[in-house]
C-alpha cells in the first residue's frame, strides 16, 4: 500500500495523504507527533499519557522518504527519529480532533 501524494499543510497542521486506492486520510501533525514509533517516544508514552504528548501548534517541516518502505518525518520541535512506515500510516485512525476549524482574523 503505497500513498500517491502526501501534502503537508503548514497553516493548518494536517498532512493529507491520498493513498493509491483513492483513500485518503487526514492527520494533524500533532498526533503524528504523538504516535512517533522511535524508542525514545516509546519508552515516554510508557510513563506518560499519549495524548499529554499531542501539541497542536507542532509542525512537520520536512518529509523524507525511507526506501519504498516509509517516511521520515522532521517535526518542528527538532523530532527526527522517527520512522513512519506506509502500513502504519495507513492504519491511523485520529481519534483525537484538535482544532474544529482554524479561523484566520
Ligand atoms: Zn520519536
Amino acid at each position: 500500500m503505497y500513498p500517491d501524494t502526501l501534502h503537508n499543510n503548514l497553516a493548518t497542521g494536517v498532512l493529507d495523504v491520498l493513498w493509491k486506492d483513492g483513500e485518503r486520510q487526514q492527520l494533524s501533525n500533532g498526533f503524528l507527533r504523538s504516535q512517533c514509533q522511535c524508542s525514545i517516544c516509546r519508552s515516554e508514552r510508557l510513563h506518560k499519557d499519549a495524548a499529554l504528548l499531542v501539541t497542536p501548534e507542532i509542525r512537520i517541516t520536512a518529509i523524507q522518504p525511507v526506501g519504498a518502505y516509509g517516511v521520515q518525518f522532521v517535526f518542528s520541535d527538532g523530532h527526527q527519529r522517527g520512522i513512519f512506515p506506509w502500513v502504519f500510516i495507513r492504519d491511523l485512525d485520529e481519534q483525537i480532533r484538535l482544532v474544529s476549524h482554524v479561523e484566520i482574523v
